[in-house]
Formats: structure tokens, C-alpha cells, sequence
């Protein structure tokens, strides 16, 4: 008997789990290697008011503004206090944050009103702070199952009691615990076009709703708007620090257009820069570059070293040629519904990182919020089940109920994971509208009725998929209104009476 199950090895996972092994037994279980995971990929770095000029107060302000009217103020607090003293935690398990003389060096990035990143290795955040915690859970002896996929969360008497498990070999166990942590990470394999790793599949989501939990805010996913869209490359983000740091974004005609969309240019917010380039590119317009070759070349070897090495990889040189780009599904603001503490409807069920939903990104992730709310929210969970929570404010968003059921008869084909990828990226993508909504909600329950019980990974992910895709295809279905990252251009303009938040239960 574990006191603790972790699920998934991002900055979530590995954080709670290296808190929990203070107070008890711990089990990590990761799909892939103990490293792979968005986290690793991180590049602009993790926000944290930190500068003297700089409060939570104003980092909260920011966070507000770009959820859009529907953050959680609670929460929001919660992220941006704590902040300060987690970031103090990731330097004592020596994580290297980059420095500028003795103080941390902070970079600036869309929609924040100060500088308040901190990266490390200029653009290697995510592989530093992964590489870092990796190293310590090690070194703290705490239990790890690589390529072991959590397949089921064990319910008994109303509580999670433990994770069924799928081991590369095929071998299934049913393993017992007093709490579960699930930090299994985001869904941007959903979309054919994604900056996410393929692990990114929504598994802790469609684990948690089978379960019992409920889910919130499925229809806000946030789409980069620099992902490097070269022939022959995979897609790989060009971070918006590159933005912040100078960066322009120009059309085929050299035009720098976003001061035509917005009058903060190319510093708008992520949806708002996604949509204009993927307007440009539909009007023609197109290819869509993203300059840096005003800046000084050693401000673009010293901010950008992976960014330069990937793209000269496939032959370009950004700092003497300007990189073409276009949208990419990036980030899940919605997940399994928690308090302010990770806890889930569940008892026993803690969620935190990216297949959480907290309340604290509300419509539209600010950029850097969310390692933060990795280790913020890891290290609640970890105090709600030992009882040292504080008090559970009661949420500032009503919740509108919506009843699904898990499991579909249906007939269909059998669809691949590129039929999906395809379905959602055309329908359930940047720009939604009620008819191909219902066209995909209608053929993604067919392909679900189809499958049979999953037995092989690729057939659990499948399964995964599918189910997450169609919560969501039907709350991006249900929300008739344009609110931060989901626009619908049959409802462009936001609409009070949708302030709201959507949430889906088990019928
Ligand atoms: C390219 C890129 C750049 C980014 N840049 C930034 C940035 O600069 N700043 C920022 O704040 N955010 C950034 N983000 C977002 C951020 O990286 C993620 O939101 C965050 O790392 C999520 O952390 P996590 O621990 O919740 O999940 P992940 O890091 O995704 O980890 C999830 C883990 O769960 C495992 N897992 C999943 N399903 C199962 C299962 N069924 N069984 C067992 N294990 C499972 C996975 O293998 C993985 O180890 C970026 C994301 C990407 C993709």
C-alpha cells in the first residue's frame, strides 16, 4: 500500500511528489521515460513577482485580465502569493535560473505589465527545471514506474483507492493507495497541429470523468501563435519571449500587421495574435514570419540557444533570416475540477499541472502562469491531504452542470489517431461555429460507440482521445458567446450572461 500514487512526471508530478515523500511512501507513474512530458519543453520560463517594481497583487492583475472575467479570484491569489516561496524551492533542488549579476534575471512577455520570467538556459527552462527534479526524486530514493501507464483510477466506496497500470510488457496490476495525485498533463494531441508531446493525451482527464470527477472548461484551448511551420519540420514552438524580446511578425509583404489587429501589436495576447495569423495566411497573405533579425545576434545566441540550434537544424538562421510560423494547439485551461487546494469531487483524488483545472487561467492562460501552477498547486494538494489545508473559499464563477455519459453505443469505423487530430483541428480549432461543432461532436460519438475496451496503450489513448475530444467538441457546442481563447464566429463578441463556467459530470 502506497500512501501516495503520483501520476506523471512533468514539474506537477515530480513536485508533489517530491513534497508528499517528506510524510510518506510514494509511487511515480509515468508513461515514457521519467523526463518526457511537456515540462521539458517549456522554453519562455515560469512568472513569479519577484522584481522589486513587481506584487502578486499585480501579477494577479494580469492573470485576471487575460482569463477574461472568468478566473477564480481565490486561486488567482492562491498563485500569484505563493509564488515567491516556490520559487525559492526549485532553487534549493538547484534548478538554474539564469541571473544577471547576483539577481535573477526576468524576462518580459505578452500581456504581462513587468518583467517577471524567470528562464533558465536562456530558452531551456522546462528541460532545467525537469532535469533538476528528475535529479532530486532520485536522489530522495522516492519509487518511480517509467512506461508504465495508469489505465483506470480504483474507486471503492465512494473513494479513490489506488491505479490500475499497464506495463510496457503488457502487464496489468491494480495498485493500492491512500491518495492519487494525477499531474498526467494537457491534451494537445487532440490537434493535428501541436506543440505537445505525443504523451499529451488527455488520459488523466478521461481517467478522472470515468471515475466520477467532474470537468470544467474544456472549450478553452489556447493556441501558440509561433509554432515554426517549416516543410519537414515537426512543429516546435518559437516562444513568445522572442516577441518580447523585439521580435516582429510580418506577412508575405513584409508588413508588420498586428498593429492593424491590435494596439499592442505583436504583444497582444496568444488568441488574439493566433487569430491574425491565421487570418493572414487565409487571406493570402501568407507565409507569416516572425523577425528577429533587427535584434543583436548575441542577444539572440544568449536569449534563444535552443530555439537557433533547432531551426538551424533544418537550415535556417534566425538571426539573419526571419522564421516562417502559424498557430499550434498549445495548452488546456480546462481539466478535472479542483478546489483551491488540487482536491477533486473525488475524495482520495488530487489533480494539479495542466490536466487541472483550478479556476486559474479562467478563459485564457497567461503566459509563464502555468509551470507556476505546477508546483503551487502540487505542493496544496500535498498539504490538503495532510490535513494542513488553510481555509476553501467557496468559488467566485458559478458553475453550469452539463450530464454526459462515458461510454456510447455507436458504429462506426474505427478511426486513427490522425482522424481525430484532423476532425478536431478543423472543427473544434481557432475559429468554432455551430454547424461543424455539431458535425464533430456527432462523429466523434460514433467513433467512440465503435471502440472496444482499450487493451494496448496506443487503444487506451485512442479511447482517451476520443472521450476528451467530445466533452469538449460539446462545450465549445454549448458556450454561444467569444471569451478569451474560444471564438466562435457565429457568436463573435463575448456575452455577459455567459459568465459562467462549464462543467461536465457522469450522468
Ligand atoms: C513547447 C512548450 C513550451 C511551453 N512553454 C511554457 C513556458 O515557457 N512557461 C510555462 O509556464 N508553460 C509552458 N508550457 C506549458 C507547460 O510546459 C505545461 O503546461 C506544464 O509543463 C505541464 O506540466 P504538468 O506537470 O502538468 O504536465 P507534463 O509536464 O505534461 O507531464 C505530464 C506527465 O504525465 C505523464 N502521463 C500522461 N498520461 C499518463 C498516464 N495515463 N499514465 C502515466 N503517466 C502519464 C506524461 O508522460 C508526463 O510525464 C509549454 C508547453 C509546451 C508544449
Amino acid at each position: 500500500m502506497y500512501d501516495w500514487i503520483v501520476i506523471g512526471s512533468g514539474i506537477a508530478g515530480l513536485f508533489s511528489a517530491l513534497e508528499a515523500a517528506r510524510h510518506g511512501r510514494v509511487l511515480v507513474i509515468t508513461k515514457g521515460a521519467l523526463e518526457e512530458s511537456n515540462t521539458r519543453y517549456a522554453q519562455g520560463g515560469i512568472a513569479a513577482a519577484v522584481a522589486p517594481c513587481d506584487s502578486p497583487r499585480l501579477h494577479g492583475r494580469d492573470t485576471l485580465a487575460a482569463g477574461a472575467g472568468l478566473c477564480d479570484a481565490p486561486a488567482v491569489r492562491a498563485l500569484t502569493e505563493e509564488a515567491a516561496a516556490r520559487i525559492a524551492d526549485l532553487l534549493a533542488y538547484r534548478v538554474p535560473f539564469d541571473r544577471e549579476g547576483a539577481a535573477l534575471a526576468l524576462g518580459r512577455e505578452g500581456a504581462h505589465a513587468v518583467s517577471r520570467v524567470l528562464h533558465a538556459g536562456g530558452d531551456a527552462t522546462g528541460f532545467h527545471i525537469e532535469r533538476a527534479l528528475c535529479v532530486a526524486l532520485r536522489a530522495a530514493g522516492v519509487e518511480a514506474r517509467e512506461r508504465t501507464l495508469a489505465t483506470e483510477l480504483l474507486v471503492e466506496d465512494g473513494r479513490v483507492a489506488g491505479v490500475a497500470t499497464l506495463d510496457g510488457r503488457g502487464v496489468v496490476e491494480r495498485l493500492p493507495a491512500r491518495q492519487v495525485v494525477l499531474a498526467s498533463g494537457g491534451a494537445g494531441q487532440l490537434f493535428s497541429s501541436t506543440t505537445n508531446p505525443a504523451v499529451a493525451t488527455g488520459d488523466g482527464l478521461a481517467l478522472a470523468f470515468r471515475a466520477g470527477a467532474a470537468l470544467r472548461d474544456l472549450e478553452f484551448v489556447q493556441f501558440h501563435p509561433t509554432a515554426l511551420a517549416l516543410a519537414g519540420a515537426p512543429p516546435f514552438l518559437i516562444s513568445e519571449a522572442v516577441r518580447g524580446e523585439g521580435g516582429v511578425l510580418r506577412n508575405r509583404a513584409s508588413e508588420p500587421f498586428m498593429e492593424r489587429y491590435d494596439p499592442r501589436a505583436d504583444l497582444a495576447s496568444r488568441d488574439v495574435v493566433a487569430r491574425a495569423i491565421a487570418d493572414e495566411l487565409a487571406a493570402g497573405r501568407g507565409p507569416v514570419l516572425l523577425d528577429v533579425t533587427h535584434l543583436p545576434a548575441t542577444t539572440v545566441e544568449r536569449r534563444f540557444p535552443t530555439i537557433l540550434a533547432f531551426c538551424r537544424r533544418y537550415g535556417l538562421d534566425m538571426r539573419s533570416e526571419p522564421l516562417p510560423v502559424a498557430p499550434a494547439a498549445h495548452y488546456l485551461m480546462g481539466g478535472v475540477a479542483t478546489d483551491v487546494w488540487g482536491a477533486t469531487a473525488l475524495p482520495g483524488l488530487y489533480a494539479c499541472g495542466e490536466v487541472a483545472c483550478t479556476g486559474v487561467h479562467g478563459a485564457n492562460r497567461l503566459a509563464s502562469n502555468s509551470l507556476l501552477e505546477g508546483i503551487v498547486f502540487g505542493w496544496r494538494s500535498v498539504r490538503h491531504a495532510l490535513g494542513l489545508a488553510g481555509e476553501t473559499p467557496a468559488p467566485t464563477i458559478p458553475s453550469r452542470r452539463l450530464y454526459l455519459s462515458p461510454r456510447l453505443p455507436g458504429r462506426a469505423g474505427i478511426p486513427t489517431r490522425a482522424d481525430v487530430q484532423r476532425l478536431l483541428w478543423e472543427k473544434v480549432g481557432l475559429r468554432r461555429e455551430a454547424g461543424p461543432l455539431a458535425e464533430a461532436l456527432r462523429q466523434l460519438e460514433a467513433w467512440q460507440g465503435a471502440l472496444a475496451s482499450p487493451s494496448t496503450l496506443a487503444e487506451h489513448e485512442l479511447a482517451n482521445l476520443l472521450l476528451v475530444g467530445r466533452l469538449m467538441a460539446a462545450a465549445a457546442l454549448e458556450r454561444r458567446e467569444s471569451r478569451g481563447a474560444h471564438f466562435r464566429s457565429d457568436f463573435p463578441a463575448p456575452d455577459e450572461r455567459w459568465l459562467c463556467r462549464l462543467e461536465f459530470c457522469q450522468h
